[in-house]
């Protein structure tokens, strides 16, 4: 009821109603999850409307403040009929999810009414910071997470597949409570670790780095974390390697609170890496957002804008790593919170020490 509220209040000055079109903004404001339907909501009232599939569930699960509606004809006609029975002018919509095609649909359902951009916005802004129900289903997920990693140790062996160990970490994730994986899982060896998106391949692990990026999803919320071990024995260059994205690491951990700019904190780890012979080596940002999206705001980039900073409720990822073209790569990953006093809590527990596999 809260967050439906605070978009009332939000969208009140934009325009006299809104349609949320996306499932992650529906489950956002609704805490009822279904991916066919609209949510509409007045400054004054809300309404979910969804079809027979999802109509007992949604009565039963959604939350309070909604009137559930099925449409008798279709979802733009009742969008159309609603619309004139509170008197709405204009129409607030998903502008980074509506597509050129729905929205054309519904400029001619509608016609007479405006159609405004401007609800992904604010909704953007509201999940920024997650309240302490979001923390705690973020939380539960990356425990899952972690679980998934101390049994991987146990699995990784000479002679399994990349694409075993990321089935595996994925079955022990769902047979362990998870709803769902966050992403595709990444299991990486060889010079394919080098690819910090690589695919696990149909292939026996190769000695090196094994890079593991996976995620679970709990109570609509996603977890996200990377650990880089050794299938085999690391040489002196490799060991170099993994100390220094570990030091990056740490160092942007341990400069992480309320109030830092984000910029700032991802060159906390870009300089340990550059000073450390590395330029050129971190191509991706250092963090990023993760709530019921893998990939939310804020971002940890040196392109983030000058004035974003870490607030209390912000979850966001540190994963800083080094990828040597054609040869290896190493990433290590952790979610934190920033907490309301504007400290840090990490939510990853595993281990980063140096693992050999042999
Ligand atoms: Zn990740
Ligand atoms: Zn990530």
């Amino acid at each position: 009821m809260i967050r439906l509220q605070n978009f009332q209040q939000k969208m009140a000055s934009l325009a006299d109603a809104a349609l949320i079109s996306s499932a992650q903004n529906q489950f956002y404001l609704s805490e009822f999850h279904y991916d066919d339907g609209y949510l509409l909501i007045f400054v004054d009232a809300a309404y979910l409307l969804a079809d027979f599939r999802y109509i007992e569930a949604a009565k039963k699960g959604a939350a309070t403040g909604f009137t559930v509606l099925r449409p008798e004809k279709s979802m733009n006609g009742t969008v159309c009929e609603l619309l004139k029975k509170h008197g709405a002018k204009d129409l607030l919509i998903e502008e980074d999810h509506i597509t050129v095609g729905a929205r054309e649909r519904l400029e001619t359902a509608l016609s007479g009414v405006e159609l405004v951009s401007g609800a992904s916005k604010i909704l953007t802004e509201l999940r920024l910071c997650k309240d302490a129900r979001e923390i705690a289903a973020i939380a539960a997920a990356q425990e899952l997470t972690d679980a998934a990693f101390s049994h991987i140790l146990n699995y990784l062996k000479r002679g399994v597949r990349e694409i075993d160990v990321a089935l595996e970490l994925e079955l022990f994730m769902r047979r362990n409570g998870a709803e769902g994986i966050a992403f595709d899982t990444i299991a990486v060896s060889g010079a394919q670790s080098a690819l910090p998106h690589g695919v696990p391949r149909d292939r026996e692990l190769e000695n090196g780095f094994l890079t593991m990026d996976f995620g679970a999803r709990f109570g609509g919320y996603c977890s996200d974390m990377t650990r880089t071990v050794v299938i085999g024995r690391a040489d002196d260059e490799m060991k170099h390697l993994y100390q220094t994205v570990l030091k990056a690491q740490e160092a942007a951990l341990a400069a992480a609170r309320g109030g830092i700019s984000c910029r700032a904190l991802d060159r906390v780890a870009r300089d340990i890496i550059e000073n450390a012979g590395y330029r050129g080596c971190f191509g991706h940002s250092l963090g990023h957002g993760v709530g019921i999206d893998i990939h939310e705001s804020p971002r940890l980039s040196p392109s983030a804008k000058q004035d974003a900073t870490l607030c209390a409720g912000h979850v966001v990822t540190v994963e800083p790593g080094i990828y040597i073209e054609g040869k290896y790569g190493c990433r290590i990953e952790d979610m934190i919170a920033v907490n309301k006093d504007g400290s840090i809590r990490n939510f990853t527990k595993s281990t980063k020490e140096l693992l050999e596999i042999v």
